[in-house]
């Protein structure tokens, strides 16, 4: 437990602080059950540039090593829809760990996502993008 509540913003270090603080957020008011970090795929990077449309619910992370983009969960099938912008830190950061939450339902179908995101200039923590899954089945959504 190393997430700096002290300041305005929560500040974390690593990946368990971050999901901690997605854990905590609850978006929706909804438990989260599941905790995901973003890897990208090509070259198992773990820093982002992030797009999001909080409105729409969708979300694009783009691996600042390689250049991959790839989106978060299913907001391929909203892109197209969304009004996204570029998710930036109040410090102006631009970079990003990423985490998703999974909020289930009883039945293990995914209810809501929470796109948690850790600052990599200052580490300040934040939930840029949260949405409802409303349809099954949902089991497996990528982060
Ligand atoms: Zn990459
Ligand atoms: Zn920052």
């Amino acid at each position: 437990m190393v997430i700096d509540k002290s300041g305005q913003w929560w500040r974390g270090e690593d990946l368990t602080d971050l999901a901690e603080f997605v854990r905590a957020f609850r978006a929706n008011g909804y438990k989260v059950d599941r905790v995901l970090e973003s890897v990208c795929a090509q070259c198992d990077g773990r820093a982002f540039r992030v797009e999001a449309d909080d409105d729409e619910g969708a979300a694009r992370r783009t691996c600042t090593g390689c250049g991959t983009a790839s989106f978060i969960a299913d907001s391929a099938e909203y892109w197209d829809d969304a009004d996204h912008g570029e998710c930036a830190c109040p410090c102006g950061g631009m970079e990003f760990a990423v985490a998703v939450g999974y909020a289930l339902r009883d039945n293990g179908d995914i209810r809501w996502i929470s796109v948690g995101l850790r600052c990599i200039a200052d580490g300040t923590l934040g939930v840029y993008a949260d949405w409802k899954i409303d349809y099954s089945p949902a089991l497996d959504l990528p982060a």
